[in-house]
């Protein structure tokens, strides 16, 4: 990944320390990837100065860019070793995508608001990052042809794990998910052991509602 030095390292250094660390994710590796990525890139240009606070931003179309907390401990609960390949449900402004970048091998991630896809993608393209696939469409369908995956992400809420994701995980594998109704959410951790999903409760959470087959009606 190219990497800038930016006017916007301290605030991230901030960020790492007071919203990250502080509230006890040490992993060496996550803390490195949370210095470097410019967070910044992906929030609109007049948003840039709220980019390193301690909440989520709007980024059009109804939808947000997770709290910087969220995304790291959604990461952490992933517990990537570099080998992995990830799918991730809802791009988005693509931040999530370019961390797993760092910390995986390959990721496949997929929006179904195109306009934010291509977003996302010029914006990992700048960044000179190659290891991620954006499709668009309905990711709760999963990507059966890429399929299986040795974590998968969900960064939407969704009424429950929906199935095709829960076929579509590796044996180990790692899902992560917001489950809940459409305006709040627990975040789940599931490991895939013998073919059937371990299901851990990890914290309360708020996302923006999965839409689609498997998720949430769009009306
Ligand atoms: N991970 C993102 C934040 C995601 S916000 C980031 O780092 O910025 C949730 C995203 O999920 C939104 O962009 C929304 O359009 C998308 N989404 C909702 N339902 C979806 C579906 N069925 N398939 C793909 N994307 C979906």
């Amino acid at each position: 990944m190219a990497i800038m030095k930016d006017a916007f390292a301290a605030y991230r250094e901030e960020m790492v320390n007071k919203q990250i660390w502080a509230r006890g994710i040490a992993d060496e590796k996550i803390l490195s990837v949370f210095r470097k990525i410019p967070r910044h890139l992906f929030v609109d240009e007049k948003e840039r100065g709220k980019a390193y606070s301690d909440h989520p931003l709007s980024i059009g179309y109804n939808q947000t860019i997770s709290q910087p907390y969220m995304v790291a401990l959604m990461t952490n609960h992933l517990n990537l070793t570099g080998k992995e390949r990830v799918l991730e449900i809802g791009t988005g402004s693509g931040y999530q995508a370019a961390v797993l970048s760092a910390l995986a091998k390959e990721v496949y991630t997929i929006e179904k608001i195109e306009p934010l896809a291509e977003k996302a993608a010029s914006i990992l393209k700048a960044l000179s990052i190659t290891n991620v696939h954006i499709i668009v469409g309905d990711g709760s369908l999963g990507l059966p042809k890429d399929a299986p995956f040795d974590r998968i992400i969900i960064t939407a809420g969704s009424p429950d794990i929906p199935l095709p994701l829960a076929e579509q995980l590796n044996e180990g594998g790692i899902l992560v998910i917001p489950i809940g109704t459409r305006h709040i959410q627990e975040l789940i951790v599931a490991r895939k052991e013998m073919g059937e999903l371990i299901k851990k409760k990890e914290c309360g959470c708020i996302f923006v509602p999965l839409l689609g087959k498997y998720g949430w009606d769009s009306n």
